[in-house]
């Protein structure tokens, strides 16, 4: 715990008194680290596709200015790097926006149907790129949720995305809706998202920490497969927005199963 003590002398009818306060700003503490580690962390990761993107350029200018090859090689490399700065900074801006919303409840109808259809629609072919197969589990009805569209879209994308890029190459992705009525189990009644893939799966350990800001359980292969690290914390923020939860299991060597669960109203 950290105490911030401050003394104050005050001068009494009875005589001078000093008065002692103790205050327990841990928690604020706590989050100035949070946010310098952030910053740093934000700081790296744009430095690192910079210092390449640098380094081509110069070559460019330089060395390889005569090497067509060369050239068309160095090219792609600075395409690449600039893209994945590109992404970092709009999952920043993402992040940001679902934050300062994050105490506003929504207020839309929002038809999940819908929404599962529409979003394995748009992946679809970024899937058949990856070599991956997105399959739709949807109930015949299901009841409308309230929420914001825009961000459940968010949500389920950056599901699906994860499981096509870190699963897809091993069997279907499977997105499948679950209405209220079939999960008489839970307290509140919720409707269930989530999607399956059939990949390496996550060891144990892993899980409670991967929606944290910049984790990654395989940091070569998220970059490898163009990730920033924020998916999974811009899903915990919108979820948490939607009083939802967020449920992962996994077994190594079988998969994963990333839920959403939403409460129906
Ligand atoms: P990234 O941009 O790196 O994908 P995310 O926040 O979306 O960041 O995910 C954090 C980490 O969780 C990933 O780097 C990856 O290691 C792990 N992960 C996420 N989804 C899956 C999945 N479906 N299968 C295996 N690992 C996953």
């Amino acid at each position: 715990t950290t105490w911030r003590v401050s003394a104050r002398d005050v001068a009494l009818a009875t005589g001078r008194r000093v008065i002692v306060t103790f205050e327990d700003v841990t928690a604020v503490e706590e989050a100035g680290t949070i946010r310098r580690d952030f910053v740093a962390n934000v700081s790296h990761e744009l430095r690192s596709p910079l210092t390449a993107l640098l380094g081509f350029v110069e070559t460019l200018r330089g060395p390889a200015r005569d090497d067509a090859a060369a050239r068309e090689r160095f090219l792609g490399i600075i395409l690449r790097e600039a893209q994945r700065m590109a992404r970092l900074v709009d999952d920043l801006l993402s992040l940001s926006r679902v934050e300062a919303e994050e105490r506003r409840r929504p207020t839309e109808r929002v038809d999940l149907r819908a929404l599962a259809a529409s979003v394995a629609a748009t992946l679809e072919p970024v899937a058949a790129q990856s070599g991956a197969e997105i399959r739709l589990n949807l109930p015949d009805q299901a009841p409308t949720i309230l929420g914001d569209s825009g961000q459940l879209r968010q949500v389920l994308t950056n599901l699906v995305e994860n499981a096509i890029k870190y699963g897809g190459r091993s069997g279907p992705v499977e997105v499948a809706l679950t209405g209220p009525a079939e999960q008489p189990g839970l307290r509140r009644q919720g409707v269930r998202l989530s999607v399956t893939d059939r990949g390496p799966g996550i060891a144990a350990h892993h899980i409670p920490r991967l929606t944290e800001r910049f984790y990654r359980v395989d940091t070569h292969r998220s970059r490898e497969v163009g990730g920033t690290g924020l998916g999974l914390a811009i899903v915990k923020h919108i979820v948490s927005r939607h009083r939802g939860r967020l449920r992962i299991e996994s077994e190594i060597g079988r998969g994963s199963t990333f839920s959403v669960i939403l409460p129906a109203d």
